[in-house]
């Protein structure tokens, strides 16, 4: 892929980011296309896979994530699985 269309790409994507927040998670976006911050990384990732929408990720059932731990917008002790959470 060569790098025009891979900035193409990135930039659609960028554009496609819905919502109120999409200023603050088109920040975010960029700072984890970056290569520099795998905490932003992992926000837009959980953010993407929860179309974008934060309490989803607060409550993401999916406990066997490799990211679930390290999801951002909870409090909750890494090692503590939400009540509703299903094991996929
Ligand atoms: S932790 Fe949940 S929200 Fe984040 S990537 Fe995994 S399944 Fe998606």
């Amino acid at each position: 892929m060569t790098e025009r269309v891979l900035q193409k790409r990135r930039r659609q994507y960028r554009a496609s980011i819905p919502g109120a927040r999409k200023a603050s998670y088109q920040k975010k976006y960029d700072k984890a296309m970056s290569g520099r911050d795998p905490k932003a990384a992992i926000a837009a990732k959980c953010l993407d896979c929860m179309h974008w929408q934060r309490t989803r990720v607060r409550e993401c059932p999916i406990v066997c994530c490799p990211l679930w731990p390290y999801r951002p917008f909870t409090t909750d002790p890494p090692d503590t699985a939400p009540s509703h959470a299903r094991r996929t």
